[in-house]
C-alpha cells in the first residue's frame, strides 16, 4: 500500500482532492480523520499540515505527497520533485511600501526583510550581492512594515491584493511555485509499481484537461482544408452524413489553440461545430 500525504486543510487541499478523485480513486471515510485507507486503490492517505508534508515524506513515514514547490525548496528535505501539477500557482515575491521609491535590486542594500522563507530568500539576496537583514516570522508576514518590524517583506503573491491593501508594492519575484507530487528517496518495487500506476493516471487526467473534443460538420471539398487546421491525435474521424455530399469530422484540439482553430474552421466551411471536455486521455 502507497502511503500519500495531503494537506488537510488549505489552498491545496481541494485540488489535490479533486485530483485524487479524476484519478478514479475514492476513499468512504471523510478527510476529517488523520488517515484514511482508498476503497479501489492500495493507497493510504494522512492529511497533514502542508509544512509537514516534506520530512514525512523524507523520512519515509509517506511514501510520496503533494505540496507546494515553495514548501518543498524552502524545507530542504532529501525528497525527489516527481511531477509538477499545474495547480496552486503562486509566487515568492519581496514587496516594500508603495511609498518607497525602487531603482532595483540594489535598493536591498541593508534592509530589513521579513519572510517565512529565509532560506529561498538567502539564496536570492547572496546571489545577487546583496547584504540584507531577514526577519523570519511565520505568518502575517504582509504586516511586519507598518508596525515597523521590517522595511520590506518576502511574501507568497498569486494576485496581489493583500499586499495592496497592506499598502505595499511588488518589486521582485524570486521563485515561482505550484503543486508537485513528492516522493520518498527509496520506494520498494512494489510501491513504486503503485506509483507507477497513479503516475499513468495523473497524466491522462493533465493531458485530457489540455484538450478538448472537437466535432463538426463539412462539405466533401472542404474536407482537406479543414483536416489541415485539425492537428488530431493521429487524424480525424471522418463519417458520411445522411445528406449526400456532408461529412461529420471528430478530432482532438488542445486548449490554448482553441480560438484561433475554431476561427480558420469556419472560414474552410466547417458548420455545427461542437466543442466537449474530455474526461481522460491516453496516447
Ligand atoms: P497549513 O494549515 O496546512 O499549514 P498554510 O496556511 O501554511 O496551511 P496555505 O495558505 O493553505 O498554507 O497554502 C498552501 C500552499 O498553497 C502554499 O505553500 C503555496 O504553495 C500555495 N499558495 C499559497 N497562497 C496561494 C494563493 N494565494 N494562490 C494559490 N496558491 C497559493
Ligand atoms: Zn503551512
Amino acid at each position: 500500500m502507497l502511503r500519500i500525504a495531503l494537506q488537510k486543510s488549505g489552498r491545496l487541499s481541494e485540488a489535490s482532492l479533486k485530483l485524487i478523485k479524476e484519478c478514479g480513486i475514492s476513499f468512504t471515510n471523510g478527510t476529517g480523520k488523520l488517515k484514511t485507507i482508498a476503497d479501489n486503490f492500495p493507497a493510504e492517505f494522512l492529511f497533514l499540515r502542508d509544512d509537514d508534508i516534506p520530512r514525512y515524506v523524507a523520512d519515509g513515514v509517506a511514501d510520496i505527497g503533494i505540496v507546494g514547490e515553495n514548501v518543498v525548496v524552502e524545507d530542504r528535505s532529501e525528497v525527489v520533485i516527481t511531477k509538477a501539477l499545474g495547480f496552486s500557482k503562486c509566487r515568492l515575491s519581496i514587496a516594500i511600501p508603495r511609498s518607497e521609491m525602487y531603482e532595483g535590486i540594489e535598493s536591498l542594500q541593508g534592509k530589513h526583510i521579513a519572510t517565512s522563507y529565509p532560506n529561498i530568500l538567502r539564496d536570492f539576496l547572496n546571489k545577487n550581492g546583496i547584504d540584507a537583514t531577514i526577519h523570519e516570522i511565520s505568518g502575517s508576514v504582509e504586516i511586519a512594515p507598518s508596525i515597523g518590524l521590517a522595511d520590506a517583506v518576502c511574501d507568497i503573491v498569486s494576485t496581489g491584493s493583500t499586499l495592496m491593501s497592506n499598502g505595499l508594492k511588488e518589486v521582485e519575484v524570486i521563485f515561482r511555485s505550484q503543486a508537485v507530487l513528492i516522493q520518498t528517496p527509496v520506494l520498494n518495487e512494489e510501491k513504486q509499481a503503485i506509483l507507477q500506476k497513479l503516475l499513468f493516471r495523473i497524466e491522462a487526467v493533465q493531458n485530457a484537461r489540455n484538450n478538448k473534443y472537437i466535432l463538426l460538420n463539412a462539405p466533401k471539398e472542404a474536407i482537406p482544408a479543414i483536416i489541415d487546421i485539425l492537428p488530431g491525435m493521429k487524424s480525424p474521424t471522418v463519417l458520411p452524413l445522411a445528406m449526400e455530399g456532408w461529412y461529420s469530422l471528430h478530432s482532438v484540439i488542445q486548449e490554448d489553440q482553441f480560438w484561433e482553430i475554431i476561427e480558420q474552421l469556419k472560414a474552410a466551411g466547417a458548420e455545427g461545430i461542437l466543442v466537449v471536455p474530455i474526461e481522460k486521455m491516453i496516447y
